[in-house]
């Protein structure tokens, strides 16, 4: 008898991705429509945007029954939507620090020998700065070439200033806290003085930190200690990997739920209005992601085009959805060693770290936008602040976090460092998750590229054939006796 396969989880997500794009585009053109006003429920989104708001237009009396009821279930199924879109959010978030702790700790523990330790986190840190300049500089041309700011209208700008003035504020406020600070206590900030703190702070780089250090104190110490310890963190890495599974159940729904609240908000018009912003945006991250990954990937070891992004796209796909490459780590992790053939020593140590320093996406996204702002004040930037730009955006985003909407917060750090005026954030607010979405896979793109290639350098990256074999090999054993192996057969459920 043939059993049906089920369809694969990351064929759900995409459906989730297109059917929450249609459903957010028909809202978002329902509302600038006369539509609603013909139900007599005038602004609709007074209804859809908070209690308050709409136990006000009700008691005000204004619209008729049956276009309130309307109303009340439109607000309905947007709170659903943010439950459901936010309950994946915190489900997400909850695996982010214990796996990097985990993960990283008994990487390093396994790796037993502090001179490789030390040998792949050289080669490591090396490759993400040098591949964050390359893309900075992709972005910082692209963005001369293309001139997105050059005549963007005076008016539209102070009008996009002014609608989204607060929102901006807040964002350079938060930037401002951190600029604040001496550059040695940023340094010194890094070196947790308290691990719980760290970790009940979501402070990733501090978890890895505490990571690193237990793990290489683990090698330190007699075996017969450590091996319980190593054991334990093993042990936890793999209950976090199935906590990610039973999450990701809910993917396909949540991304579908993200996406319609997200686009339904987004202004198309004002999609339109800085249409050569994003345009320039997405081309650079396009070319980081289709033409310079696979180049170095071609040039320094036999992973062929196809192979990458067939291993790594349900990872892309997560974090275009989720906007957060921290979040997304675990299917990372995953992808790369059990569909890459990464080795896990190289895995567990490689994608933590690049989860939180490697942002070529945002460093990219960084520099158009600092172009842009300039641009579109008339500004020019000489060769000197461009330079300034690259060093500037590749701290920038070492330090941003791993999450949705941090990458234009550091910004701040950006502009304020060649003097550009702080409120062109304002502008390009409106259209930042959706650039987000971008930046964040080309983040995660990197942190593969990255372990493929250190892997390589080691000699723990699995032949193509090997990898046949091996999936074959976990296709004949079956789901049930291997739980674990459920991820990689759940995301190749259409071979
Ligand atoms: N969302 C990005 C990430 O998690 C960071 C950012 O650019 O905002 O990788």
């Amino acid at each position: 008898m043939t059993t049906r396969k089920k369809l694969a989880l990351h064929w759900k997500i995409l459906i989730g991705l297109v059917l929450g794009i249609v459903v957010g585009l028909t809202i978002n053109s329902m509302w600038t429509e006369s539509t609603w006003e013909g139900l007599g429920v005038g602004d609709v989104s007074s209804y859809l945007a908070g209690p308050t708001t709409a136990k006000e237009s009700m008691v005000a009396g204004g619209p008729n029954e049956d276009a309130g009821a309307v109303a009340g279930g439109a607000k309905f199924l947007r709170n659903l939507n943010q439950f459901v879109g936010s309950l994946f959010m915190n489900g997400l978030r909850f695996i982010a620090v214990p796996i990097v702790l985990f993960s990283l700790a008994a990487g390093v523990a396994s790796l037993n020998d502090i001179t490789k330790v030390g040998r792949i986190g050289a080669k490591t840190v090396a490759i993400y700065l040098v591949t964050t300049a390359v893309a900075i500089s992709i972005g910082l041309t692209a963005a001369n070439l293309i001139d997105p700011g050059e005549g963007f209208d005076e008016g539209l700008r102070a009008n996009l200033i002014a609608q989204q003035e607060a929102n901006a504020a807040t964002k350079v406020g938060n930037a401002e806290v951190q600029m604040d600070r001496d550059t040695w206590d940023v340094l010194l900030d890094i070196f947790p003085s308290n691990p719980f703190q760290a970790m009940a702070e979501g402070n990733t780089l501090q978890v890895v930190v505490v990571g690193l250090l237990l793990g290489v104190a683990l090698t330190l110490i007699p075996k017969e200690k450590a091996k319980p310890l190593i054991a334990f963190f093993d042990g936890m890495t793999e209950v976090i990997i199935k906590i990610v599974e039973i999450v990701l159940i809910l993917a396909p729904y949540a991304v579908f739920a993200l996406l319609v609240d997200k686009i339904a908000d987004l202004g198309l018009d004002l999609l339109k209005q800085l249409a050569w912003y994003s345009v320039t945006v997405v081309f650079g991250l396009a070319l980081m992601m289709f033409v310079v990954y696979p180049g170095v990937l071609r040039m320094l070891t036999p992973v062929k085009y196809g192979r990458f992004f067939k291993a790594i796209s349900p990872a892309q796909l997560l974090a275009f959805s989720s906007s957060s490459s921290g979040a997304t780590m675990p299917v990372t992790m995953d992808c790369v060693e059990k569909r890459l053939g990464v080795s896990e020593d190289v895995t567990s140590f490689v994608i933590p770290v690049g989860a939180t320093i490697n942002m070529d996406g945002t460093a990219l996204y960084q520099g158009v936008a600092a172009v842009f702002i300039a641009q579109m004040y008339g500004m020019d930037l000489s060769i000197g602040q461009q330079l300034t730009i690259v060093l500037t955006a590749t701290l920038a985003s070492i330090g941003t976090a791993a999450v949705p909407g941090v990458g234009i917060v550091m910004l701040v750090i950006v502009l304020e460092a060649v003097g550009l005026p702080l409120e062109g954030i304002a502008v390009i607010l409106g259209v930042d998750r959706i650039l987000d979405m971008c930046r964040t896979s080309v983040n995660v793109t990197g942190d593969c590229m990255v372990a493929a290639v250190v892997a390589n350098s080691e000699n723990e990256l699995a032949s193509a054939d090997e990898m046949e074999a091996r999936l074959a090999a976990e296709e004949a054993t079956g789901l049930d006796e291997h739980p674990h192996e459920a991820t990689a057969d759940q995301y190749d459920g259409e071979r």
